[in-house]
């Protein structure tokens, strides 16, 4: 039988929705939740990754804010931050990756505040994550562990095998992972004998940039493989580093790209910032209790 589709569009509009209901909430109480956006430079994919946060903000009622610069020296482009920093109508901060050779982008995502960090990027998040208490979760990980804890996947036990250990996915996921109580492998591009390391998985996530990297004999029967990869195929088509029709006759379930994780990592973004609304109108409301 083949895969069962998990389905990031849909779970997307659920969590959609609540956050629309958190952000009315917010803007009743005269609190609009707003996100800057900010990207450097003319990359086609990273224009229009903006554009759908940007759009995403405004279907869900949040204010946002795009910056686009062609030309912008390291030191304006912290100075800008430390003002989105300040502004009381800018709850999250988010800078596109990546950034042109001149400018430093650990410098860069150092210079945005903690709690408008909504990311998850900055050197205090990440530490947070790996002592179990992040102020925010890297959205795209956080996407893949809304996407188990819906289908109710028993991760405690489970044998989870990361395939790619970068900063914004492979890392965050094996800690989110970790977490709950999964048992962890996480590949890079030395990892020898990769198919023996991924047939052992419970959960595959994948997440290398190499499309067709993982064929159906290195997956074990009813696994569940998750699809992180956004890569291009010889005719254009968006596709991602599994090969799909292949391993949708093995996994038990399988994320379709696109359609799988991608919607996850905006909704992500929208989550963690009507959380940094959210908490941000607590912290008024205990002042204002007490100046009574
Ligand atoms: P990255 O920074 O290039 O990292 C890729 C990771 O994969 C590295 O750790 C690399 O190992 C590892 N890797 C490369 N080839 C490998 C191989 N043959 N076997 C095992 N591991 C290998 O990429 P990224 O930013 O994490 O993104 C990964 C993919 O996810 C890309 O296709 C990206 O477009 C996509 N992505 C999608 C979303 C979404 O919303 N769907 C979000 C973010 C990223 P080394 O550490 O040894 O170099």
């Amino acid at each position: 039988m083949p895969a069962q589709l998990i389905d990031g569009k849909l779970l997307s509009q659920q969590l959609r929705a609540d956050v629309a209901r958190r952000a009315a909430e917010l803007k009743a109480q005269g609190q609009r939740p707003g996100l800057a956006v900010i990207i450097v430079g003319s990359d086609p994919a990273s224009h229009v990754y903006v554009r759908n946060k940007v759009a995403a903000c405004a279907d869900a009622g949040m204010h946002s804010v795009l910056e686009q610069y062609g030309a912008i020296s390291q030191q304006q482009l912290l100075d800008r931050i430390a003002s989105l920093n300040a502004d009381p109508r800018i709850h999250g901060i988010l800078v596109q990756l990546p950034l042109p050779p001149h400018i430093d982008a650990q410098a860069v995502i150092a210079a945005i505040a903690a709690e408008k960090d909504v990311d998850g990027f900055h050197v205090s998040n990440a530490g947070g994550l790996m002592t179990g208490q992040p102020l925010f979760r890297p959205c795209t990980p956080y996407g893949v562990m809304k996407m188990l804890e819906a289908m109710d996947y028993p991760l405690r036990g489970a044998h989870a095998v990361i395939v790619g250990a970068s900063n914004i996915v492979g890392k965050p996921q094996a800690m989110l992972l970790l977490a709950a109580g999964a048992t962890i492998t996480v590949c890079n591009s030395n990892t020898r004998g990769l198919a023996q390391h991924t047939r052992q998985a419970d959960v595959l996530v994948v997440a290398a940039g190499r499309r067709r990297l993982i064929t159906a004999d290195m997956v074990k029967p009813g696994a569940v493989v998750i699809d992180v990869g956004m890569n291009r195929d010889d005719d254009g088509r968006l596709c991602g580093d599994v090969d799909y029709d292949g391993v949708r006759e093995v996994a038990g379930h399988l994320t379709p790209v696109p359609g799988g994780v991608g919607p996850m990592t905006i909704t992500m973004l929208l989550v963690n910032t009507i959380e940094a609304a959210e908490r941000r109108a607590a912290q008024l409301q205990a002042t204002a209790v007490d100046c009574l």
